[in-house]
């Protein structure tokens, strides 16, 4: 469909296509060839992120390779990462039975006591101060 010197005319003639379909048809061929060169550019050279590096980790010491992002940089390994945000999640409670201070993960209902053998004394234990009473 490609013809080096020939006019939109000519090629219309003698495909038996106006001008303007011959003008629109070559551009599509131009867009699609162009468009399969970006993607198979963008594939091979992975515009949005870096290239494969490796780097030591500051909090263990470890190292680790991988592929990072440009605008979010991996400074820590996935394993330091993962606990970095385990620790963001967990907030402190207090057992009303035994005073200890626990650790629970933020999205779970806010726990009373550390254990169901601590939650059974403390109402073994208000049962004796309501008898006293
Ligand atoms: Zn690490
Ligand atoms: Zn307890």
């Amino acid at each position: 469909m490609f013809y080096k010197g020939a006019t939109l005319e000519k090629i219309g003639k003698e495909q038996q296509i106006t001008r303007e379909r011959v003008r629109q048809i070559l551009n599509q061929l131009l867009f699609n060839e162009t468009y399969q060169k970006q993607l198979l550019y963008n594939r091979r050279n992975r515009p949005h992120k870096t290239r494969a590096y490796k780097r030591i980790c500051p909090v263990c010491g470890k190292e680790y390779s991988g592929r990072e992002y440009i605008n979010k940089p991996m400074l820590l390994c996935k394993k330091c990462r993962w606990e970095k945000r385990r620790l963001a999640r967990t907030k402190t409670y207090i057992c009303q039975n035994c005073g200890v201070e626990k650790t629970y993960l933020d999205y779970k209902r806010k726990p009373v006591f550390c254990s169901r053998k601590c939650h059974g004394q403390w109402l073994y234990k208000m049962k004796i101060n309501k008898s006293i009473e």
